[in-house]
């Protein structure tokens, strides 16, 4: 058996992978990766590498899966005159094939339609012994590109949910029931019981609705218990990493408030802990039936955020923290920034009795898709205090209706954020400018400073995910016509792809300014010709949806938020007073 960590001596001479070597899979489930391999190979050097199973080869990349020598992640180290990528699993050993193409091979996938090959030789140093190891065991986000398989590879995104990756190349981290907001739909659906039995689900003002489950009921509980049974019986795959079943609570507030829920509520603090009571049960029978790869998801949102106490999750319980309330102008740890700060206490507080916690995140305007959202300043940041608060996976939901063109930075931020999954730590402007330059050629250089100016001033303001434009980032008109200037000069070095790249980002300037009345927009004659312009560009790139819903309902939505965020505590004091009475 080959193995290049049993061996302490380094061989003097750096190795060049020529044409005369290998790709050598030690078992056969590693062949589909080897080839893949060889073919990168091939478009970097003009030299297709063989394959081959014989792992007494000489000169050879050697493709391993040993889980006792590389605990979590994978190990690439040169050995005499072969490479041997080690990983702790399939899903690992294909990470580290990924990461050895960036690595030492030069390959870059930027978007889903821009491979860049930076060499034509590959060189390994003699030294060679690199380490490492996942910050998170589960990474998604939306976007356009990371629909992709390859970029996903690449760029480490394994969630399932947007993207189907063989298991032949390890496979993804599944929910195998819905996402999210499982409850009253998929689980207990009020389709199937609200009729005949409404005391399942939540009393609000003396009336059972559908909106949520009554989670005290014994038999909601029996009925779920056996519904997530009947889904294990159908989806359960022993030989996945993991598998999770989300048990989430609808997208409303209208909890139960029934006079048995109320109770548990009071005794745990926090509607979290009823939430979390009724999931660990489930948990607990799941663990003693034997699946061991197998989780149970629960949201930490809206009214179940806060913290629960004298209740822990379950070992085999993930809990999915939100930020929806958040601002993304500031860090998470900035003290200057209210809501952030409450935000803060709670995980903290979750990060304390949860083993497994998740993040939902936010990266876009849901009101103004198209409009700037300037939170590069944040992604950095934000990634690493998750990691520093015991975090295991972080879904990062941004434009997902995104499909046709990229506006708002999005193939941009989605690759940022993919290589901060990979590495909260690393040097991301050097990610950013070689992004840039991948991405808008010549222009890149100066779409960088247009960023660099939107990031340097977004903190002077707020910035929620449905915030108007008009609130959220605040510039001079000095500085309004230089990123004009920039966008001009832009477009003027960019080249064909490149070109259409910038013309394309530059629509969620020219939003932002037709938001404002700034620039163009500001002369009131002109105004309504400029508009129509700009809605003719969008509408040209078939960009379908410009906001997740109408102004008017993301007006009542901030109202909404406004009203039962800020002021929820009060109105749910006064409900549950004159309940008591
Ligand atoms: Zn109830
Ligand atoms: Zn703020």
């Amino acid at each position: 058996m080959i193995s290049a960590l049993s061996l302490g001596t380094l061989a003097g001479s750096d190795i060049i992978i020529g044409a005369d070597y290998r790709v050598v899979f030690s078992s056969p489930e590693l062949q589909p990766v080897a080839g893949k391999l060889a073919d990168y190979i091939g478009k970097v050097t003009g030299n297709r590498l063989s394959v081959s199973g014989d792992t007494d080869t000489e000169k050879a990349i050697v493709l391993l899966t040993d889980g006792g020598k590389i605990p979590n992640g994978f190990n690439i180290a040169a050995n005499g005159n072969s490479v041997f990528i080690t990983g702790s699993s399939l899903s690992q050993t294909v990470r580290g094939v990924y990461a050895f193409l960036e690595k030492f091979c030069g390959v870059n996938c930027f978007t889903s339609g821009i491979t860049v090959y930076s060499l034509d030789k590959i060189r390994v140093p003699a030294d060679t012994d690199y380490s490492y190891a996942p910050y998170f065991e589960y990474t998604d986000t939306d976007w356009l590109s990371p629909k992709n398989t390859e970029y996903s590879l690449f760029n480490g995104l394994n969630g399932s949910q947007y993207r189907k990756i063989p298991d032949e190349f390890g496979g993804t981290v599944d929910y195998i029931s819905g996402f999210g907001h499982t409850l009253t739909n998929q689980f207990c659906s009020k389709d199937k019981y609200f009729e005949s039995h409404p005391e399942y689900f939540s009393l609000n003002m003396g009336q059972r609705k559908a909106n949520q489950l009554c989670l005290s009921n014994p038999e909601v509980l029996e009925i779920v218990t056996e519904e997530v049974f009947e889904l294990l019986r159908k989806k359960h795959n022993p030989e996945a990493d993991l598998q999770i079943v989300s048990l989430t609570q609808n997208d409303n507030i209208f909890f139960c408030r029934c006079a048995k829920c109320r109770a548990i509520d009071k005794k745990y603090g926090s509607h979290a802990g009823t939430m979390l009571e009724f999931v660990n049960a489930i948990a607990r029978k799941v663990k003693e039936a034997g699946y061991d790869n197998v989780v149970l998801d629960t949201f930490a949102y809206r009214y179940t955020r806060a913290v629960p106490h004298g209740i822990v999750p379950e070992d085999n319980v993930c809990v999915r923290l939100c930020s929806i309330e958040c601002c993304f102008s500031h860090t998470l740890d900035d003290p200057s920034c209210k809501t952030n700060v409450s935000f803060m206490k709670d995980l903290q507080g979750w990060s304390e009795i949860c083993k497994r916690l998740y993040i939902w995140d936010y990266c876009t305007n849901y009101s103004n898709f198209t409009g700037i959202f300037p939170d590069f300043g944040t992604l950095q940041k934000n990634m690493q205090i998750f990691y520093e608060h015991n975090v295991k996976g972080v879904y990062e939901e941004g434009n997902y209706t995104m499909n046709t063109c990229d506006t708002e930075f999005g193939e941009l931020r989605a690759y940022l954020i993919s290589k901060l999954y990979q590495n909260p730590y690393r040097d991301l402007k050097a990610d950013r400018d070689a992004f840039l330059g991948a991405y808008y050629g010549a222009g890149g250089e100066y779409v960088g400073e247009f960023l660099d100016i939107i990031t340097e001033n977004a903190p002077k303001k707020h910035l929620g995910i449905y915030q108007p434009m008009t609130s959220t980032l605040s510039l001079s008109s000095k500085q309004i016509a230089e990123c004009d200037k920039l966008w001009e000069k832009a477009e003027k070095a960019a080249e064909a792809q490149a070109k259409i790249n910038v013309r394309n980002s530059a629509l969620s300037w020219r939003y932002w300014k037709m938001k404002n009345r700034a620039s163009e927009f500001s002369d009131p004659v002109k105004y309504e010709e400029n508009k129509a312009k700009l809605t003719d560009d969008i509408n040209a790139t078939g960009i379908e949806k410009w906001y997740e819903s109408t102004p008017m309902i993301a007006f009542f939505t901030s109202f909404y938020q406004l009203l039962f965020f800020s002021l929820y505590p009060v109105i749910n004091s006064i409900v549950n007073l004159i309940y008591r009475v």
